[in-house]
């Protein structure tokens, strides 16, 4: 498989695409959210410091999401590819990004935008919920649960992110519109831009990667 980004709006579906694609293809999934969130659990120094800016819905500094980005894309599971999910937040990530793809040799191959309207995006978020464990993501209210509260999965108990709230869903999207979305025109003039409809059920987004990368999986 090639090496993918994902670029969408907060609760496009990056998460549950890239598990679906997970699940189904076997691919590595790296998301700089969980690795922040990651960070956050281990109660560093860092963490700490991360927690408060995801909290109040704002961007990490570059410097932390390099570093753990780079300690991750290092690792050999990442020689067949990989789905890369959160990343790039801004012009300046992904410019920097193509440094680090020529030195790493992680080239991006196909970059997919998940477009969604601010309206439909906030109807998700009050009802998601994850398993910090094998990364599932379920919405309270659509999905139907084996037992109530915990993972379909693996059991585990689910829990809902401290950022998913309308105030600071808000703030996300509007960091979304005035960041995020010039990287979407940098893939487009690379050539490697393909816009899938995310507004509609999981099924549907799915159906439209598949078809986007089917000659790219194993
Ligand atoms: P996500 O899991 O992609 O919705 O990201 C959750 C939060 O993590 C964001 O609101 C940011 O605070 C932070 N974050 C995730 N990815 C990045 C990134 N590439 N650059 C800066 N901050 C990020």
């Amino acid at each position: 498989m090639k090496n993918i980004i994902f670029i969408a709006p907060p609760a496009a579906g990056k998460g549950t695409q890239s598990d679906l694609l997970k699940q189904k293809y076997s691919v590595v999934h790296i998301s700089t959210g969980d690795l922040l969130r990651n960070e956050v659990a281990s109660n560093s120094e860092i963490g700490n410091h991360v927690q408060k800016l995801m909290n109040d819905g704002l961007l990490v500094d570059d410097e932390i999401v390099f570093k753990l980005l780079e300690q991750r894309l290092v690792k050999q599971d990442c020689d067949d590819g990989y789905i890369l999910d959160g990343f790039p937040r801004d012009l300046e990530q992904a410019k920097a990004y193509d440094e680090i793809s020529s030195r790493l040799h992680r080239k991006i191959d196909c970059a997919i935008f998940l477009n969604i309207s601010k309206e439909d995006a906030m109807k998700r978020i009050t009802g998601r919920i994850s398993c910090p464990k094998c990364g599932a993501v379920y919405n309270e209210y659509f999905d139907t649960f084996t037992k109530l509260g915990l993972c379909n999965r693996c059991s585990t108990k689910l829990e809902k992110r401290s950022d998913d709230n309308e105030e600071i869903f808000n703030h996300r999207f509007d960091t979304y519109l005035i960041k995020t979305q010039p990287v979407i025109d940098y893939y487009r003039d690379k050539g490697i831009l393909h816009v899938v409809d995310s507004g509609g059920s999981k099924e549907y987004t799915f159906c439209q990667i598949e078809s986007i990368i089917g000659g790219e999986v194993k």
